[in-house]
């Protein structure tokens, strides 16, 4: 049955059109969901701005209150929404559902630093006067989200901006849609009042254009690739509209003469192969001091070749299927670039086929080595299970390298000496960097990217600032 978009507390859909989700592991349809038109643009929008006037006046503790019961329903539902998940994504199961108990911690944190929110006044000492310095909810938002981390992502966005008191339209992936309906329940289940969180499903070249041009919304957050996000801002730029953009990333790890290889290569294959490299902020590139080179490709070699390939809903792999052709292609067109510009191939470097594998586009966690900078892979966006190493020989040389991209989104150094570890962190052009360890993330840090990366942050206070606009108010008495 056709999964309808959730617009003002109802299952409803406008247009008649539909889209199938398949599972990327071997193309079965896992369900349908609506192919959205400019009506239903219109009525999600219609919805969030009724709602908008009396959500923003709600107490911050009771914001706060609901917050806390979505992120409570989330977790008792986050086997069930973690296998839609898995089986739209292809990510391994348990992976999946770790992102759905991630996302409400998240959203309980929002509802916390929330509370914590203030406004000011000067101390002008001027008799019969004050000013009041507050912030308010901006508005209605639109959050539109790719399909890698489909639930994390929108909580960037979503929880921020509900408990800060605006409403929010949400447009998932097409290709990932179904965790995002699978909220629906729990929304329900907490006891949102209607029009406060709205769903639509489709492409977004159909309808991206009129929900971010639509004079009603106040706001876009949007995470996804650089061009989709130049034209997003474009476009609302001719109705001054906010906006924060996440987008792509080509980060780079440095590895100096003193670092601790133990600690370092595994870091790097998890975090470089983690969702099968389809990942913003994975490790791209790896720039190796010429005395670590030989054992540094001896080690990755030797953790990339225990990593398996599968069927992410069976939870036996590390790696699952790539969620289309189109990032497959892209993926794979970098190792055939680099091959064919003279780089050697580690391990991987092939598509599986055969079996399980051969309704899928499953890629072998891929190493290149002896890669220069005119590779594609270590300059362009890979978004796939394939890592870049080159040697160096200069310090400030790889520095310079690593900061030669027009991305900047994260970056990762590894040195026994911590004050080279800081000196290289506070010249790395990136949103974050991490010294030695790739540790998970944290929510009350803020999370952005600099340069084409992004523009805004999300996560921490700062993550709930953007969904407020300033007033100063001017007391005479
Ligand atoms: P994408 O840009 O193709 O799509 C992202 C979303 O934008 C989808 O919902 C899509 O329907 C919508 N969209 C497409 N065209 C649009 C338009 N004209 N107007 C409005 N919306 C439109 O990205 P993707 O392939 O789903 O995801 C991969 C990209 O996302 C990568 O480039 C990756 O780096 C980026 N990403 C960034 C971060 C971050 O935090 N910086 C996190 C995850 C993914």
């Amino acid at each position: 049955m056709r999964m309808k978009n959730y617009i003002n507390g109802q299952s409803v859909s406008h247009s008649q059109a539909s889209i199938e989700v398949l599972n990327p592991a071997d193309g079965t349809v896992v369900d349908t969901v609506c192919r959205s038109g400019v009506e239903d643009v219109q009525a999600a929008v219609e919805a969030a701005s009724s709602a908008f006037e009396s959500w923003k006046q709600r107490p911050m503790q009771e914001r706060v209150s609901l917050q806390k019961k979505l992120a409570a329903a989330m977790r008792k539902h986050s086997a069930a929404i973690g296998r839609q998940l898995s089986l739209e994504l292809g990510r391994p199961l348990t992976a999946c559902v770790h992102e759905i108990n991630r996302s409400a911690e998240l959203l309980d944190y929002y509802a916390e630093e929330a509370l914590r929110m203030k406004g000011y006044f000067p101390l002008t000492n001027v008799a019969g006067e004050k000013v009041l310095v507050t912030r308010e909810p901006i508005g209605v938002v639109v959050a539109i989200t790719p399909f890698n981390y489909p639930i994390t992502l929108l909580t960037f966005k979503m929880g921020a901006a509900l408990v800060m008191g605006c409403t929010l339209v949400a447009k998932p992936s097409e290709d990932t849609p179904l965790s995002t309906l699978a909220l629906v329940a729990c929304f329900e289940e907490a006891g949102y009042p209607a029009g406060v969180f709205n769903v639509i499903t489709g492409y977004g070249h159909e309808i991206g254009d009129a929900l971010v041009s639509h004079p009603g919304v106040a706001k876009i957050a949007f995470t996804g690739g650089t061009s989709t996000g130049a034209h997003i801002a474009g476009v609302a730029a001719r109705t001054h509209k906010r906006v924060t953009l996440e987008l792509g990333g080509q980060s780079p790890a440095i590895l100096c003469e003193d670092a601790d290889l133990d600690i370092a290569v595994p870091a790097i294959v998890k975090h470089g192969f983690a969702n099968t490299g389809q990942f913003c902020y994975r490790v791209n590139r790896v720039y190796v001091h010429k005395s670590l080179y030989p054992a540094f490709c001896e080690k990755m070699q030797a953790a990339t070749n225990k990593l398996t390939l599968g069927l992410g809903i069976e939870d036996t792999c590390d790696l699952g299927p790539m969620i289309n052709e189109k990032i497959y292609a892209n993926a794979y067109g970098q190792i055939e670039d680099a091959q064919s510009k003279g780089a050697g191939i580690l391990t991987g470097g092939k598509r599986r086929t055969a079996g399980i594998y051969d309704k899928g586009f499953f890629l072998e966690p891929t190493l290149i080595s002896d890669a220069t900078p005119e590779m594609k892979i270590m300059r362009e966006e890979t978004f796939g299970p394939v890592i870049g190493i080159a040697a160096f020989d200069d310090l400030e040389e790889a520095v310079q390298e690593a900061n030669a991209s027009v991305y900047g989104l994260a970056a990762y150094i590894f040195s026994a000496n911590i004050g080279t570890g800081l000196r290289i962190a506070e010249q790395l052009q990136a949103g974050s960097v991490w010294v030695n360890n790739i540790q998970r993330s944290y929510h009350s840090v803020p999370f952005g990217g600099m340069k084409q990366s992004g523009i805004g942050r999300e996560k921490g206070i700062h993550g709930l600032e953007e969904y407020t606009e300033l007033k100063t108010i001017y007391l005479n008495y």
